[in-house]
């Protein structure tokens, strides 16, 4: 049995839809992901999974109890949920340690056994010399470490992480994220994590949900969901991705700009408008014509950039469709020249929408 389910959740505000129709299933011990851009409904389906909000429709279980329903919705103290916010939200005039076993004390465990709890928590999430220490006297990396702590001591059933890494600098956030993904393996408590950033979701999660206007776009691994997009929005939202307007002439071939493309994905039916994504680094960049015709686009350059450990190209097909292409510092070409661009057949994913 599934350890969080939603089923067909939506959650209206007025009579904007922020939350659509959501399906997702989480098995015990998986950390899933919500990612998608600011506004498309991650925080919500996360207040909703926590109990602060009513679902408009639809149900939320936990184990074999529904927890959210139209009827019915318990409170967020019976739900067995511990939940880490942007803020931290620790106690200042508490220490460290203090902060971390408030949820134990409120819940009246016995001193020896809080005693036990906190060394251990202390130790996995490397508190201990800190432990005695008031927020105020902590970085945002310690704070969000106590916030942890505080989260994984009362052994949630389901733990909820909201845009956990927000507050920090670049360089820690890369460090946590790494840390959040260690503890969970160390835990394995059923946990959703917010977050709008895409190397935060590939770094901690078993499952992205990417999500776009209140809705779940795609569900898949870190690699599906990279690798393999399903839609324009998605295929544009990891990774940034070129998308590629043609049409199909076969179920595996698209004519655009005057040539034909091999590609792999979606099925398609000719005669049909057949989007197909290409990454910038995975397009060949060439001033020679390529001996082999398929797969190969003639286009203008029109911006070049030198990064230092790549170049990165703006090309112009004849179609006027600007695509972007990254290439070794070697290949040196000015703008105005003509080019040959080889898009490998295997890395041509024609998407289904
Ligand atoms: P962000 O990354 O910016 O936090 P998000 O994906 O978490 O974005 P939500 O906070 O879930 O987005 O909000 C989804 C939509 O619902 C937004 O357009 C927001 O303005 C709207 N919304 C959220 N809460 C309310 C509310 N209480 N009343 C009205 N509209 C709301």
């Amino acid at each position: 049995m599934a350890a969080v389910e939603l089923r067909g959740l939506v959650k209206r505000f007025g009579s904007f839809v922020a939350v659509d129709d959501v399906s997702l299933t989480i098995d015990h011990g998986q950390l899933v992901c919500l990612l998608g851009p600011s506004g498309c409904g991650k925080t919500t389906t996360l207040r909703l999974i926590a109990g602060f909000l009513e679902p408009t429709d639809g149900e939320i279980r936990v184990g074999e109890r529904v927890v959210s329903s139209r009827a019915r919705t318990l409170p967020p103290e019976q739900r067995n949920m511990s939940m880490i916010f942007q803020s931290y939200a620790l106690w200042p005039h508490m220490t460290v340690a203090e902060n971390i076993v408030y949820g134990l004390r409120l819940r009246k465990m016995d001193r020896d056994t809080i005693a036990k709890k906190l060394a251990a928590i202390l130790a996995t999430t490397k508190l201990e010399p800190l432990a005695q220490r008031y927020p105020g006297e902590l970085s945002g990396g310690q704070q969000q470490r106590v916030a942890l702590a505080r989260a994984l001591i009362v052994g949630p059933e389901t733990l909820l992480l909201d845009e956990p890494l927000s507050n920090l600098d670049a360089n820690l956030r890369e460090e946590m994220r790494f840390e959040i993904r260690r503890l969970h393996d160390e835990y394995r408590y059923t946990t959703v994590y917010v977050t709008h950033d895409q190397s935060e979701a590939m770094t901690t999660a078993d499952l992205i949900a990417v999500m776009n206007a209140g809705k779940i776009d795609q569900l898949g691994t870190p690699e599906d969901i990279y690798a393999r997009p399903e839609s324009e929005f998605v295929a544009r939202f990891i990774g940034a991705a070129n998308v590629i307007k043609g049409t199909a002439r076969d179920e595996s071939h698209v004519e655009f700009a005057g040539a034909t493309l091999q590609v792999v994905g979606a099925k398609l039916t000719a005669g049909q408008s057949a989007p197909v994504a290409i990454r910038q680094h995975e397009i060949l960049l060439s001033t020679q014509a390529p001996t082999a015709q398929q797969n190969t686009i003639k286009a203008t350059v029109t911006r070049q950039v030198y990064l230092g450990m790549n170049r990165d190209y703006m090309v112009e097909t004849p179609d006027g469709t600007s695509l972007r292409v990254t290439t070794p510092t070697e290949t040196a070409v000015d703008k105005g020249s003509e080019v040959w661009l080889t898009l490998p057949p295997a890395r041509c994913r024609a998407l289904s929408r």
